[in-house]
């Protein structure tokens, strides 16, 4: 063998018609480990392994035989430690001295196939990460999801709070700190626009009495009964609210003097002529002020407050504007 091609950068070698080996180059010997004389002169068979034998003898001898060539065979041959290397090989047949020779040339695989299993395990490693990102991704969207929920309960429960805190228990009508409120926004709006407005304090006559006839049990269910009168019979703009004891107040928006004591008349009538459930008769005395200019709300409700004294003084049962208050 020429001296160019024992070095040539790929594997050379030889075989004769029987298969033997009559010529191998150093490249081939020095990857594989062997000396020359391990080589020549054996059957190409005794270095491959039992698929290989299969597949050289159903596939590289027939087309060999047939074609003259055989190219891109990948084929396992055993080195001097017994390990299978991997190549790529050609294979050429051709008559030299009226016997035919197959030349055959080696590339090695090895690094290729590390570098293919070096992809695939790094592709693996790449579908994992997505995977496990695509995982954490909808565990985000879980968690952003319970966030919400969690929210939008926490916002339902601040409603219930805060209509819980402007609700009186008992009668399950506003509470003062509901009127205090409600005042306060009519106070801004009389001084933005001047709308007036006005205020009855409604007082139950005599309810100490009640009490002491049927009890406190009683007493409750009748104040439970006049805080339904009372918002039923108002204006759906009015607003009836509990101050405290058997003490009601209502809120009379865009209502003069004269329409605010003739509302508070008209519902000493009702409450007097209400039918009760427990007890056989009520009355009311109601103090009525209307806001002016001059007016805070402690004024407006201490107005309302002596109007009530003085119905009280005018023997209960009737309404008083502070206006009639001398
Ligand atoms: P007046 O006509 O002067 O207003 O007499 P009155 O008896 O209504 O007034 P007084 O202030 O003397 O008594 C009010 C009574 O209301 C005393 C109290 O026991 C009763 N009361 C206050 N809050 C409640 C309540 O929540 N339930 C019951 N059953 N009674 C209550
Ligand atoms: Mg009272
Ligand atoms: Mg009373």
């Amino acid at each position: 063998m020429e001296e160019r091609l024992k070095e040539a950068p790929c594997g050379l070698i030889s075989i004769d018609h029987n298969g033997c080996i009559t010529e191998v180059n150093n490249r081939y010997l020095s990857w594989m480990g062997y000396r020359e004389e391990e080589v020549i002169g054996k059957h190409i068979e005794t270095f491959l392994t039992k698929v290989n034998r299969m597949f050289v003898h159903t596939y590289f001898v027939p087309t060999i035989q047939l074609h003259g060539t055989v190219e891109e065979f990948y084929i396992n041959l055993t080195n001097s430690a017994g390990e299978s290397v991997p190549f790529l090989m050609n294979a050429r047949r051709y008559m030299q001295d009226g016997v035919p020779v197959i030349d055959c040339m080696f590339i090695q695989m090895k690094q290729r196939i590390d570098y293919e299993m070096e992809l695939r395990s790094l592709q693996k490693t790449t579908e994992k990460a997505y995977k496990d990102r695509e995982e954490a991704f909808a565990q985000l969207e879980k968690i952003y999801l319970e966030i919400e929920r969690k929210q939008d309960e926490i916002l339902k429960m601040n409603d219930e709070l805060l209509k819980l805190s402007n609700t009186d228990k008992l009668t399950a009508i506003p509470n003062r700190r509901f009127f205090q409120e409600e005042l306060e926004r009519h106070m801004e709006r009389y001084s933005r626009k001047g709308t007036v407005f006005s205020l009855l304090m409604v007082d139950i006559d005599h309810f100490k009495k009640v009490n002491d006839t049927y009890g406190h049990l009683v007493g409750d269910s009748v104040l439970i009964q006049l805080a339904e009168v009372l918002t039923e019979e108002v204006r759906s703009e009015d607003r009836v609210a509990r101050l405290g004891g058997e003490e009601f107040v209502v809120i009379l928006p865009q209502t003069d003097a004269e329409e605010a004591i003739e509302q508070a008349r008209r519902l000493n009538k009702v409450v007097e002529n209400t039918k009760w459930e427990t007890i056989d008769r009520l009355t009311v005395s109601i103090g009525v002020s209307t806001f002016s200019e001059s007016d805070t709300e402690s004024t407006i409700l201490n107005s309302a407050d002596q109007a009530l004294y003085q119905a009280k003084a005018s023997g209960r049962n009737c309404s008083i504007h502070f206006q009639e208050v001398l």
